[in-house]
């Protein structure tokens, strides 16, 4: 099948095209992976891998500008490919493969199809992930959950606000409790991916401004009365819907507040982890995407009568950042079993001294991953000269995606903060 993502006028030549299918990007990773996946890890990637092969084929999915990535949600959700962090006994849906480590293989599948849709769904997962902690049982909760993870509706979460970005717990937005038990929510939020696209969001709010331990957590339906929101241009991932939110004496339910006062800043940090991993495992997938795509171009495209791996200067800086991207890839995946082993162990519920250290590994890895991605998406495409900067293949999405990964979640900054103060801890547990 030949190479789909022709927009304008062809750059590159038929046979290279051809060459960078999405089923030889895959063939490239797959034998990269295959030594340190289990079988049934790989079955598990091949399944998602065919999937999307069979989806890009049937759908004729060209990744041209004009496409909605939002229209693939419900196919995808059908198969259980928005997230694959749990099994979701509680909705009836009882997926065999499920975990981090799972998560991540699903990830790396889906973002070599198309990375931008990639990136929109694990913006829904932030907002799955409250639900299915502190679901309770109740049925409205209940009932948002499956329409997330089955892919009825994308999701968002709201933590930032216009004037709170880096300080996310001193918020503005405040919510105030009424005598029936529900609250009326007053505020900004900002930069909130999907949620212009979203019926459900998840957002935060507090009993008093600036005061972090006077937070709560809402599940909130955006066709309820109080809610507006705009979209904010971000022209790095143009598919994607990133909005910006007010709220004018917005009315919550009580079934619907999934952290009462007091609650929200934990609830805030308990999902920080998944997040911060989720990311760095975009960040891998997309090294995954550019790493194939030059090394299949460079093995065919010749200069000075030579295919241009040959030339030191290309051959040994793209095995620089293959050989980066696989470490880092095997150290994430190693994270990412051994936190499926502890949560399966202690069902669900880490005991603090290993979730503290958690913390740190996954600002490690989030703070490593998209430095990596920045790397290699810019020098993959550089290596590819002219044709890695025209619109013929993805990875003008990908060198522009690998830009803004390290801003959500906690910017470079704030992780190497996090990171600083754990040194801190860790000299006061070691040094007698
Ligand atoms: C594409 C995109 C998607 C996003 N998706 C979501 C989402 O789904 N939900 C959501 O709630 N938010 C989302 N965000 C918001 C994102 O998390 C924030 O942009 C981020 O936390 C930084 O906040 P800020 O933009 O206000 O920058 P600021 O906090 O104003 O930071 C500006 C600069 O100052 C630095 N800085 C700030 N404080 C410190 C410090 N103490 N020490 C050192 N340096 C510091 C920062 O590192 C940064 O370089 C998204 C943002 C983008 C761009």
């Amino acid at each position: 099948m030949a190479e789909k993502q022709k927009f304008k006028t062809q750059v590159i030549n038929d046979e290279i095209l051809e060459k960078l299918s999405l089923k030889n990007r895959y063939s490239f990773v797959n034998n990269n992976l295959t030594p340190i996946l289990s079988q049934q890890q790989f079955n598990f990637f091949r399944k998602v891998q065919r999937f999307c092969l069979r989806f890009e084929k049937k759908n004729e999915i060209t990744h041209g500008p004009e496409e909605d990535i939002y229209d693939w949600i419900p196919a995808f959700g059908a198969e259980g490919y928005i997230t694959r962090q749990h099994t979701f006994e509680m909705i009836d849906l009882d997926y065999p493969e499920w975990g981090l480590a799972a998560d991540f293989l699903r990830y790396i599948a889906i973002d070599n199809f198309d990375t931008q849709f990639a990136m929109g769904s694990g913006a829904t997962v932030l907002a799955i992930n409250p639900i299915y902690d502190h679901h309770e049982h109740i049925p409205v909760r209940l009932e948002a959950l499956k329409d997330l993870v089955t892919g009825q509706s994308p999701s968002a979460i709201l933590i930032t606000e216009p004037e709170r970005g880096s300080d996310a717990v001193h918020m503005l937005t405040t919510c105030e409790e009424q005598e029936d038990g529900s609250y009326l929510l007053n505020g900004e939020k900002i930069f909130n991916t999907n949620a212009p696209k979203s019926k459900w969001v998840v957002a935060y709010a507090t009993a008093e401004a600036n005061n972090g331990n006077m937070m709560a957590q809402f599940l909130i339906n955006t066709n309820w009365e109080g809610w507006s929101c705009e979209r904010v241009g971000v022209p790095w991932t143009p598919k994607i819907f990133i909005g910006r939110e007010k709220f004018n004496n917005l009315k919550v339910p009580k079934e619907y507040i999934l952290g009462p006062v007091g609650k929200g800043r934990e609830h805030l940090f308990e999902g920080l982890v998944p997040e911060r991993i989720a990311i760095a495992c975009g960040a891998i997938a997309q090294c995954w995407g550019a790493v194939s795509h030059a090394v299949i171009y460079a093995n065919l495209r010749k200069q000075f009568n030579q295919e241009i791996l040959k030339f030191q200067g290309v051959g040994f800086l793209l095995a620089d950042l293959w050989a980066k991207t696989t470490n880092l890839t095997f150290g994430l995946l190693k994270f990412c079993e051994g936190f499926d082993e502890k949560f399966k162990k202690f069902e669900g519920d880490i005991p603090r001294n290993i979730s503290q250290a958690m913390v740190a590994s996954a600002s490690q890895f989030k703070y490593q991953a998209t430095a990596l991605s920045k790397e290699v998406c810019y020098e993959t495409a550089n290596l590819m000269g002219g044709a890695g900067l025209c619109d013929n293949t993805l990875m003008q999405d990908y060198l522009n995606i690998s830009r803004i990964q390290e801003i959500l979640g906690g910017s470079r900054q704030i992780q190497q903060y996090i990171m600083s103060l754990s040194l801190r801890t860790l000299y006061k547990m070691s040094v007698s």
